[in-house]
């Protein structure tokens, strides 16, 4: 599908072109980080609808870097299919959360933070559990790729713990070890400070927000799971006008299984306490967990004691493992993600029609 792109600096242009094509609003934010090639990047917005609208879609890509390949695809689509925007309300679209991630096949950034375990406004951040710290040498060896057992050492723990406490043990978010998988980071950083000010800028005081936020990897192929936290709107009302299950986000969700620490949620929440806001982490499957957690470790390998090349097969399995070349999974994101977005649309839009009072009250 032509939407989807080959790298990121064609997945920006894709994008910057479609929203100079619509006449929406565009800007950029430059950031410190360079591609593979010394290539500045950025993160990118587009923003169509009324200038001043406090009711609005923020839609979200490539928080997880090479997570973004799909996120880019339905931004683009939907600026080249446009839907009707109501009078009252905007649609935001955040190109590329993490162009670092994204541009070098990684889904953590330059400091190795998965910045959807960044995202923590308390002075403190928890240790690593005991499990964490226990599987670290298995998760985060200090050498390039190569057969060392993997698999066999994960069933050993996957007898030991159990799949869910295991998973919830790796996933959940770790502050303890810089250069291991899931780490979240010891401040803000650069790319979500940075996203912070912008929205504190551009829309300084939203009435309502329902945000999506587009993620690859979790899940069975294809398989759409949309994880709803903040929840102004009750999950099966909300589920009902936007045509799809929504479940609660964190343990309850079969898919997740896991309460997530620092999650991208949680900006808004900290930003727009007064706001009645919708998150909504729009997850779609691609491969077996397994394979997903041993393309990470290998990346991650890869990237701390390694060359980083991009040609290297710990790069190209991640991006395949986080991006399916399958014409048909491709073509069933681009077609949910567009249509979740249309949905959301008219929602905000019907809300605007109940008269005052009669909209849930925030949480
Ligand atoms: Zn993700």
């Amino acid at each position: 599908m032509d939407c989807f792109s080959e790298d990121y600096f064609s997945a920006r242009d894709k994008f910057r072109g479609a929203a100079r094509e619509t006449g929406a609003e565009q800007d950029s934010i430059a950031l410190a980080a360079r591609g593979p090639g010394g290539e500045a990047l950025s993160i990118d917005f587009a923003w169509r609808g009324a200038p001043a609208a406090r009711r609005v879609l923020i839609h979200c890509s490539g928080l997880h870097g090479v997570e973004g390949f799909a996120g880019s695809a339905i931004q683009v689509q939907v600026l080249r299919q446009l839907p009707v925007i109501a009078g009252d309300c905007a649609l935001l679209l955040i190109h590329c959360l993490n162009p670092f991630g994204m541009s070098w096949l990684r889904r953590a950034n330059e400091q190795n933070v998965d910045l959807n375990r960044n995202f923590i406004f308390a002075a403190r951040r928890p240790e690593a559990s005991a499990t964490y710290a226990r599987l670290d040498p298995l998760l985060n060896p200090p050498f390039p790729p190569r057969w060392d057992g993997f698999y066999l050492q994960l069933i050993y723990n996957l007898l030991r713990y159990g799949y869910g406490p295991l998973k919830a043990a790796i996933a959940c978010g770790q502050y303890s070890y810089p250069r291991g998988l899931f780490f979240g980071g010891q401040q803000l950083e650069e790319g979500p400070g940075n996203y912070r000010n912008w929205l504190l800028q551009r829309l300084p005081n939203p009435q309502r927000l329902l945000v999506l936020d587009v993620h690859t990897g979790l899940g069975a192929a294809g398989q759409e799971s949309l994880l709803h936290s903040l929840a102004a709107t009750p999950a099966d009302e909300l589920g009902e006008r936007l045509g799809a299950v929504v479940s609660a986000d964190g343990q309850e969700n079969k898919v997740l299984g896991y309460r997530t620490i620092g999650s991208h949620e949680k900006l808004y929440a900290n930003l727009y306490p007064g706001c009645r806001i919708d998150f909504i982490t729009h997850e779609f499957g691609t491969r077996p967990s397994l394979q997903v957690l041993s393309a990470l470790r290998a990346e991650n390998q890869w990237h701390h004691f390694g060359s980083g090349d991009l040609n290297h097969s710990a790069k190209q399995r991640l991006r395949q493992v986080f991006c399916p070349a399958e014409s048909d999974w491709q073509r069933r994101i681009v077609a949910r993600g567009q249509a979740l977005v249309h949905k959301g649309l008219d929602l905000l839009a019907a809300e605007g029609c109940l008269p005052p009072g009669a909209c849930h009250d925030s949480q």
